[in-house]
């Protein structure tokens, strides 16, 4: 059967329509129209001559042939990556619910006119034998940063501009205040090539066995063309990334290219740099922060063939490269994967799919992988590495827990329990260093009323606002702040104070520096990272051992290989427990795994303390003995029974409007067109407000669904979507979020 018609969507960077239009092929472009194709159609009244893709073909037409327009050309015929990106994000707005628009502008880039970027590249100036006598001054002086560029450019050659200023963290006034003296210069030709040497520091080490075995038994199944999916479980350190990279040599070696994955908070300058060294100028990064027009020309190098290898979060799946062989997610049970905009799509998920388009395989990796991935690879549809030892001689820390009723029934009410005091005076004396970790912001830093009760809430959002240093009161969703009154709004009483001893990291961060006068301490949390560099400065000042003692939210659990960090402290392991949400053992199981993975990471032992209320709980009891499969079957028991994924599925659809009353009322209509619809099988729970039932004055309500089977749930989310279609409600919007990671 002949196709001879095509849905076209009007170019997406030029319209803001999301329908397609039908068109006549016509017989001269037969064989040149496919589904992804860029084509030249009349468009409107005016027959306005513009571009299009084209979504779908069919054989028969959709009303009046005779008043079908025909496509006049096809625009390109190189449109074979762009073709699967449509289809990917075509698979996408059908899975997750979205617009046909915002799925192809959430996988293609955006094109803008924009002018062409001059890559700049920092190179030495002087010769080696005095640059290295400068770095010697530099050293003896302290002034570390440049100490660590100009280290940097000895051992590894001239290094990309951005790299230096975003992942070195070396500020543009130090970079001038060098080039003014002639020790290095900035030159502006386009992209300079930075030839790797075979023997840097970051080159191939030799794999141990264990790492060896994996590495062969994927490169055997790729060269006798076995594709799938391979979930590698390895300890913190167990240098899952050294394998990665042996896989990826062998498929860059095929003369394909890879996409490797890696949570934004991990994208630091150490792990990019060491696929740098191994990679050379084949590799490229990506990460939020850049503009569209910087993402869009590192889009295009990846288009040309430029290079081989992309890093980066979630989006970087979308690099347009033409023969796609091997996916690689590292972390891969981290909750940034997701997408929290719509289509809220799962990075996982997306990219089995991406892979299967073009016949490429995916390597998952993390100490402590979802509850998803594992029972995948238990059931056989994945295939299951396990790195059990560390890589370097250092030992798992070891993990001792305290228990924080004892120690108020002793009389401590201070967060810091008797033996994590003892153990950080250890260390100070030793000079090593030490984290300490609280796994909520604020949390219990709400001000409330002795004599009513009244809580102080933000008026905009649902939610009580934080303490925060003197007297401000914070909204931690819109930023509203107010100064405490001392009194209550309510009642006018004076008993008005911050709930328990227990608040943010501020108060941690006072409590350590009023029990170690002499220990200088730094915090990262959300506050003091709110410009931009801010994380990176932080980090490094740690790195670099300017401060003793580093106090963070889970921030400051990933990134960095600190060397000196012998000693890592979480003061309130539960906080995370009390989350109203199924993952909540989940999260905190790894949280506790991975924060105990920063301990001891070099040649000196570590050790973790876990304060926590409840030591018999199975998450923290784990924890304990860092027992993933211990866990993990605790955890599917639980699950299977209440029927959260990966033992059933869920979906969560938001309902929001300014206006309360309608949205309760769209949202009372769709629950009841989705339980006419209902399917075997599917329990449908709600209309109910939102855990959070109003967000900056929107107001949110929520339906949920749950079933065993996936496709119910999907078929669910379209009645939901064509009901709502159907409504003309102004001002409501609705979203869908398949197996949610998040609560509402
Ligand atoms: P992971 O990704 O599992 O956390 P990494 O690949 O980062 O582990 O390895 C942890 C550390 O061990 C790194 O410093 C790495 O260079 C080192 N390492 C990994 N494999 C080896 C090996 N075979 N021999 C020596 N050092 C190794
Ligand atoms: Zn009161
Ligand atoms: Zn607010």
């Amino acid at each position: 059967m002949k196709e001879l018609y095509a849905e076209v969507i009007v170019d997406i960077s030029s319209e803001n329509l999301d329908r397609t239009f039908q068109y006549r092929i016509p017989e001269e472009l037969a064989d040149k129209v496919r589904v992804g194709s860029r084509v030249l159609i009349p468009f409107g009244k005016g027959n306005r001559e513009i571009a299009g893709f084209v979504l779908e073909l069919s054989a028969s037409p959709g009303f009046d042939p005779q008043k079908t327009k025909s496509i006049i050309s096809v625009l390109n015929d190189d449109s074979l990556v762009e073709q699967k990106l449509i289809k990917l994000a075509y698979w996408m707005k059908t899975r997750y619910g979205s617009t046909m628009n915002r799925a192809l502008k959430t996988v293609l880039p955006v094109r803008k006119n924009i002018r062409a970027k001059q890559e700049r590249t920092v190179r030495l100036l002087l010769p080696e034998s005095e640059a290295e006598q400068k770095l010697e001054y530099y050293n003896g002086r302290k002034m570390v940063a440049r100490a660590r560029l100009l280290a940097e450019l000895i051992d590894a050659g001239p290094i990309d501009y951005r790299l230096v200023t975003s992942k070195l963290n070396i500020s543009s006034a130090t970079i001038k205040a060098l080039c003014e003296q002639k020790v290095i210069e900035v030159v502006s030709e386009r992209m300079y090539r930075n030839t790797v040497k075979d023997t840097g520091r970051g080159g191939a080490c030799t794999l141990n066995d264990a790492q060896r075995r994996i590495a062969d038994d994927f490169i055997e199944d790729y060269r006798s063309a076995k594709r799938g999916t391979y979930l590698i479980h390895g300890v913190t350190g167990s240098g899952k990334t050294e394998v990665y990279m042996q896989m990826i040599e062998y498929v860059v070696s095929q003369n394909r290219q890879v996409i490797v994955l890696i949570p934004e908070i991990a994208l630091t300058y150490q792990t990019v740099m060491r696929f740098y060294n191994r990679f050379g100028d084949r590799v490229s990064t990506l990460h939020s922060r850049l503009s569209d027009g910087e993402r869009y020309d590192q889009f295009e190098r990846a288009k040309k063939g430029e290079i081989d290898i992309m890093i980066g979060p979630r989006s970087a799946l979308f690099t347009p490269f033409s023969d796609l062989g091997l996916i690689v997610i590292d972390e891969e049970h981290e909750n940034t994967y997701k997408s929290d905009q719509m289509p809220r799509y799962h990075a996982r998920e997306v990219a089995a799919e991406l892979a299967g388009l073009h016949g490429a395989s995916l390597v998952l990796g993390s100490a402590t992988p979802s509850l998803e991935s594992y029972s995948a690879a238990r059931e056989g549809r994945y295939k299951l590495y396990t790195l059990n030892e560390r890589a370097k001689s250092a030992l798992l820390p070891a993990v001792n827990i305290v228990d924080l009723r004892e120690e108020l029934r002793s009389g401590n009410k201070s967060m810091l329990s008797a033996a994590l005091a003892a153990a950080i005076d250890d260390r100070l004396a030793k000079k090593e260093q030490v984290m300490l970790f609280l796994n909520r912001r604020g949390m219990a830093g709400f001000v409330s009323c002795r004599s009513c009760g009244e809580v102080v809430k933000c008026p905009h959002c649902d939610v009580s606002l934080a303490k925060h240093k003197y007297g401000k009161l914070m909204c931690h969703y819109c930023g509203y702040e107010i100064r405490e009154t001392g009194a209550c709004a309510r009642c006018g009483s004076r008993l008005i104070g911050a709930m328990g001893t227990m608040a943010g990291c501020e108060a941690a961060e006072e409590e350590v520096k009023k029990a170690f006068p002499y220990a200088s301490v730094l915090r990262m949390d959300a506050d003091t990272t709110k410009q931009k560099g801010d994380y990176e400065a932080i980090l490094s000042a740690f790195a670099n051992r300017e401060a003793d003692i580093l106090v963070g939210t889970q921030m400051i659990v990933k990134g960095h290989d600190f060397p000196y960090v012998t000693l890592v402290g979480i003061l309130a392991a539960d906080m995370s427990l009390n989350a109203n949400d199924y993952r909540a053992g989940e999260r905190t199981f790894q949280l506790l795994v991975q924060a105990a993975g920063r301990a001891g990471r070099d040649r000196r032992p570590g050790e973790v303390i876990i304060q926590t209320y409840r030591p018999e709980h199975y998450a923290i009891a784990a924890a304990k003995t860092q027992d993933y499969v211990a866990f993990y079957e605790e955890e599917t028991g639980y699950r299977r029974l209440l029927g959260y994924p990966p033992c059933g599925h869920m979906l969560a659809i938001l309902i929001e409007s300014r206006n309360g009353k309608e949205c309760a009322g769209t949202a009372a209509s769709l629950a009841e067109a989705v339980r006419n619809d209902i399917i075997n099988g599917v329990f449908v729970i709600g209309p109910t407000p939102a855990t959070i039932s109003r967000i900056k004055d929107v107001y949110r309500f929520m339906i949920y669904a749950k079933s065993e089977n996936e496709e119910a749930l999907i078929r669910i989310k379209d009645t939901a979507e064509q009901s709502f279609d159907g409504m003309h409600t102004d001002g409501v919007r609705i979203s869908f979020d398949l197996d949610p990671m998040n609560g509402y």
